[in-house]
């Protein structure tokens, strides 16, 4: 214990980067993406629980969401005694990729950004489930019964309705069905297996939270830790 004056000297905490979202599993699941996209935020990472109903939302309505989870960053910065580096918020469009999908996320990440200063808005279509279907060879590597058919290979696995009904119902079976505990190990296995940057097929949510990634690492996070 290191002690100056009688006085517990604290330990100087990096700035820490806070990953929030309704569902446990899926902040699980970005947490596992963001260390392995950008290795300087291993040991950082902190998880707010927050309904967050952000895609919906417009104007006024937006601003005041985006500013009450603000205050729970600040808020949890504060008991941490430390500062943000920077924010990542998770949400399920619940809704395919179309021409909506990007004016959405940017209306929303604008707000965010209004609200926190740095900030990125992981907006998963149609849910994070359809990232898992981008790592075939992970998923049977989790489950030697898990296999994606292929129809589902190549593809843009935004444009899937029901990505977890695909899972639960083409992919898995009796013998270990999918269920959504089960996106961190699938995650942790794509990354054992070094395949994050090697997508089957590809997805716009996928891609944007690839290079916010990037950008945090190279732009939020060097900038406010040294
Ligand atoms: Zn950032």
């Amino acid at each position: 214990m290191s002690r100056r004056g009688g006085t517990r000297v604290r330990p100087t905490r990096k700035p820490i980067v806070v990953v929030a979202g309704e569902d446990r599993n899926d902040r699980l699941s970005l947490r596992i993406l963001l260390e392995e996209f950008c290795p300087e935020m291993r040991g950082r990472i902190v998880e707010i629980g927050d309904p967050v109903r952000l895609h919906q939302a417009t104007g006024a309505n937006l601003a005041a969401r985006a500013e009450t989870l603000a205050r729970k960053v600040r808020a949890r910065a504060v008991r941490d005694d430390t500062t943000v580096a920077c924010v990542f918020v998770h949400e399920d469009l619940d809704a395919v990729d179309d021409d909506q999908y990007p004016i959405t996320r940017l209306r929303v990440e604008k707000a965010l950004e209004a609200a926190l200063g740095t900030a990125h808005y992981a907006l998963a279509v149609a849910e994070i489930e359809s990232w898992l279907l981008l790592f075939p060879d992970a998923l049977t590597a989790v489950s030697g019964s898990w296999w994606v058919p292929a129809r589902y290979r190549g593809r843009d696995t935004g444009r899937l309705t029901d990505p977890k009904q695909v899972l639960m119902k083409e992919v898995s079976g009796s013998s270990r069905r999918y269920r959504e505990a089960d996106a961190p190990e699938i995650l942790g296995q794509v990354v054992a297996m070094g395949l994050a940057a090697s997508p089957v097929g590809r997805n716009r949510s996928y891609e944007q939270l690839r290079e916010d990634a990037a950008r945090c690492c190279s732009e939020h996070i060097s900038a406010k830790s040294r």
